[in-house]
């Protein structure tokens, strides 16, 4: 007998799979609910594994073991000036003439380092141990030397132009905290702590999905009303700026299926992120196919210009579960970090607006505390900084604006103008921009000379 089911043509399984609609609720928060419930999630992230690295190569990871002082800084009571070492009881009533019965090198050996008796100074200098009995140092300034002897012309009080013993830390204390991203500065601060290798966390790997009919790669020779894929770029630099390792998956089509394929590829990293496909197009699939996934969306949209339709959610195998303990947690420390083919239990997702400035600044204001979560970092706030106006604004109210500018002027006068632009698909504006202006949803008009907030790049 004849199969009685009509077996629909491959086409119109194409057709349905396109138009077939899972709805997903719109959640359109402000710009500060759509942060803070990102920072919320973040804060919800296992670190994951550390690797132990050269010093050098340290800079920019994030520590995962505190490093702590191995003796007191600074070692011995330091003398902060060139000059002599003296008691200021000595010097109370000035000019005084001391006999010099020594120099103090910095490196001194402490056999060779004098103590300070009564009408005594010893010549030192910046960076060397303060003799015992001297509690001050005279600015070399404030001296005559003659032979053996020096006048000193002005008093100091205990303690002056020394810093001393274990004053900046002591010994066991800790002097950097795991979760600090390293810079110069905690760098030195290992150096003095003789840490020549350091344990960081590894860097977490960051699927990027662009989606797009008309989107081809950087070296395909574009039709006419082909764009070619820039996103993928502003993304991969920007996951590399917050510590992290991009990984760009194939251009994906507004096909449902091969959408999908994409994106269960993408959710086996420790985050995906999207462009494109999030507006409300008929073509605007990426919701929908997350949807039929089983994802969990914490919002799909934010009062923000540009970027408005921006997407956080997660999806995976099972939904997350902050009760589960350690294995049912989302983060870099899920078991399918090591192994590709593991599935993970889940992993967050950003579905960002496809048009390139969009792109960029919602991952500036919603993807960096993700990554530097996933990174192993502390969570920090966003902030802004402020510079005067150069022109004014007008804009229509209703949703918080990053708007292309330029920070200029010179030491403290800085004045920050926007850079005209043709919206949220001008590249080529934002490349002459060297910051945003944050305009309040509730303003219509700034006029020039206020003080307004700058997000910086
Ligand atoms: P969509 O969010 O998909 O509606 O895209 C919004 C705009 O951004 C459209 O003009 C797209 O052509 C453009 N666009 C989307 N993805 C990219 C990309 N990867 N590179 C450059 N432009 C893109
Ligand atoms: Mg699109």
């Amino acid at each position: 007998m004849a199969e009685s089911r009509v077996v629909p043509p491959l086409s119109f399984v194409g057709y349905y799979l396109l138009m077939s609609f899972t709805p997903v609720p719109a959640t359109v928060l402000s710009f500060e609910h759509a942060r803070r419930t990102v920072e919320e999630q973040a804060a919800l992230i296992q670190a994951g594994e550390a690797e132990s690295i050269g010093l050098l190569e340290a800079a920019g990871r994030v520590l995962a073991e505190p490093v702590v002082a191995d003796r007191d800084l600074p070692p011995f009571p330091r003398s902060t000036r060139d000059g002599y070492a003296v008691r200021p009881v000595d010097v109370a009533k000035v000019p005084a003439t001391l006999d010099v019965i020594g120099e103090i090198k910095a490196g001194e050996k402490l056999e060779r380092i004098p103590s300070i008796g009564k009408g005594q100074a010893a010549s030192i200098m910046t960076g060397a141990p303060v003799p015992d009995g001297a509690d001050a140092v005279v600015m070399v300034e404030y001296t005559a030397q003659h032979g053996t002897r020096v006048e000193i012309t002005r008093g100091v009080t205990a303690g002056e132009n020394i810093v001393p013993r274990g004053a900046e830390a002591r010994e066991g204390a800790p002097l950097i905290n795991r979760g600090v991203r390293l810079n110069e500065a905690s760098i030195a601060l290992a150096a003095s702590a003789g840490k020549s290798r350091l344990l960081v966390h590894k860097r977490p790997r960051v699927a990027v999905l662009t989606t797009g009919d008309e989107i081809v790669a950087v070296e395909t020779i574009p039709g006419p009303t082909q764009i070619r894929n820039s996103n993928s770029y502003s993304l991969a630099v920007q996951i590399r700026q917050a510590g992290a390792e991009p990984m760009l998956l194939p251009i994906a089509p507004d096909e449902k299926q091969g959408l999908r394929s994409l994106i269960e590829e993408g959710l086996k990293a420790d985050l995906l992120l999207l462009t494109g496909g999030v507006s409300m197009g008929r073509y605007d699939l990426v919701e929908q196919v997350l949807a039929e996934m089983q994802a969990e969306f914490f919002f799909t949209g934010a009062r923000i210009q540009p970027g408005r339709p921006v997407v956080f959610g997660k999806c995976g195998e099972a939904k997350c579960d902050e009760g589960k303990g350690a294995e049912g947690k989302c983060g870099a420390g899920t078991p399918a970090r090591n192994g590709a083919s593991a599935p993970r239990l889940c992993t967050y997702f950003f579905g960002l607006p496809g048009n390139p400035v969009s792109t960029m600044v919602t991952f500036e204001l919603f993807v960096r505390p993700m990554l530097e979560a996933l990174a192993g970092m502390s969570a920090r706030k966003l902030l802004f900084t402020h510079a005067k106006l150069k022109s004014e604004i007008h804009v229509k109210p209703g949703l918080k604006r990053f708007l292309p500018a330029i920070l200029s002027g010179e030491f403290e006068d800085s004045e920050v103008g926007l850079v005209p632009w043709q919206g949220s698909g001008d590249i080529a504006a934002t490349a002459r921009a060297n910051c945003y202006i944050v305009v309040p949803s509730d303003r219509d008009q700034i006029p020039a000379g206020e003080f307004v907030a700058v997000l910086m790049r």
